[in-house]
């Protein structure tokens, strides 16, 4: 078990610590609210209770600390041996909070008084404040149509994002949208909390896998933030380190939810044959069987591996680039190491899952069987954007011939 990921820093021990201890409880559940296509409140309280939610918050302030991503993502693969669905779910939260600790830090840093940065952290610590993030419209990417219109007392927001996750439960979203100014178009970010006059859940969410991430759409008819609730990201409709560095921070550890749904398979079917039988024979003498035990085993290895590096190395480029904003060229390869990184673990866990199932037999597809829920959950991790299938290879051709725009 070499490849298998382990926390290095003493804050990403303490959350997967606290995301091992929860595997249990959520695997008990989550079967319950797969089939009735519903967040599990329950499974929220615990991240709540142990900290997990409030991993990036300051030791000072009551959290754990984290700085790692590489240690982030170790704990969203614990977490998703419980439950895929929880695990995406906490990522889209723990990004943003991650960004709050960070604003908290450099405050600090600068001497600054921190006691209002410090309040919404101190929110995350006592479970006010539990944050989805979307990105995602229909039919666009890097062009949010959802757009903020500056007004006498704020800002005017209209549109519509889908796959919402976890915006059933939580208590704010951040999102991105296009604002217009005399300065240009812009991509910008805001956070408003979930009952703001005009934010509109559809309660929309039935899908194959992940049916436990409350992944509704969610529209925006004339809702209001004030003017300090607006912060931007980069231009509208155009790569920039800022969107680049975003975008490939909130989601490679997204990426850990497959490898642990493909973790989850494989033990499932490994204690499976550590004790079927088959006309008095044990199956795992079957030299198909082993065969196909070595190729899953190798399969995992290699999703381990990839994912692994990809996490310390976007450690070791944000402590490179801590004094200095990263270059263009930086920042379209930190986003090519995770489409690269992506490519292998999406695919592999789709592997994975599917050999887990051949070595089960019909048990495993049959709906109560936990076997048929992750086949279905680990088939969401290709659709996870930045990029479709359908672009991740152009775009790392284009970052290594240097065509990227
Ligand atoms: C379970 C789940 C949870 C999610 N949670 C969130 C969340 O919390 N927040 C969030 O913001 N998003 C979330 N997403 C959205 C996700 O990240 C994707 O953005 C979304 O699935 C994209 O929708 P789409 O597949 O219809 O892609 P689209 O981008 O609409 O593409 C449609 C089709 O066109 C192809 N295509 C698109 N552009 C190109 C191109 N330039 N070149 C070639 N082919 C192209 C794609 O392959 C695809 O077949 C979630 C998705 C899922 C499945």
């Amino acid at each position: 078990m070499t490849f298998v990921l382990q926390p290095k820093t003493e804050a990403g021990e303490r959350l997967v610590c606290a995301a091992k201890e929860l595997q249990t409880a959520f695997a008990s559940r989550a079967a319950a609210a797969d089939q009735a296509g519903e967040v599990c409140r329950e499974n929220y309280d615990d991240l709540i209770r142990t900290g997990v939610a409030s991993a990036f918050v300051p030791v000072e302030l009551g959290g754990f600390g984290l700085q790692s991503v590489h240690d982030w993502i170790v704990g969203i693969v614990a977490l998703a041996k419980g439950d895929g669905s929880t695990a995406i779910a906490i990522n889209m939260h723990l990004g943003i909070s991650r960004g709050m600790a960070q604003a908290h830090q450099m405050a600090k840093a600068r001497g600054v008084n921190t006691e209002k940065i410090a309040v919404p952290l101190s929110k995350i610590v006592s479970g006010d404040m539990l944050m989805c993030a979307t990105a995602t419209e229909p039919g666009t990417d890097l062009h949010p149509r959802t757009e903020a219109v500056r007004t006498n007392e704020g800002w005017c927001i209209n549109g519509h994002k889908i796959f919402v996750t976890m915006s059933p439960i939580a208590t704010h979203l951040g999102m991105n949208l296009r604002m217009r100014d005399d300065d240009g178009d812009h991509l910008v970010t805001t956070l408003l909390p979930i009952d703001t006059p005009g934010l509109i859940p559809q309660d929309d969410w039935d899908a194959l896998g992940m049916r436990a991430s409350g992944s509704q759409s969610v529209v925006f008819e004339n809702a209001h933030v004030p003017f300090s609730a607006i912060r931007k990201l980069g231009p509208w409709g155009q790569w920039s380190v800022g969107v680049l560095m975003n975008r490939a921070l909130a989601n490679l550890p997204l990426v850990g939810a497959f490898l642990g749904i493909a973790e989850a398979a494989r033990d499932i079917a490994i204690e499976k044959l550590a004790t079927q039988k088959r006309v008095g024979e044990a199956v795992a003498d079957y030299s198909g069987v082993q065969h196909l035990v070595g190729e899953m085993e190798i399969e995992l290895a290699k999703c381990q591996a990839i994912l692994g590096a990809a996490a310390s190395n976007v450690d070791e480029f944000l402590a490179r680039h801590e004094q200095q904003q990263p270059t263009m060229e930086a920042a379209h390869e930190l986003m090519k190491d995770y489409q690269a990184a992506k490519w292998v673990v999406n695919r592999g866990a789709i592997d994975i899952v599917s050999k887990a199932m051949d070595l089960m037999g019909g048990s495993g597809y049959t709906n109560s069987h936990p076997l048929a829920r992750l086949y279905r959950d680990v088939r969401a991790g290709p659709f996870m954007q930045p990029f479709a299938v359908t672009q991740a290879r152009e775009y790392v051709g284009q970052v290594t011939l240097g065509k990227a725009g």
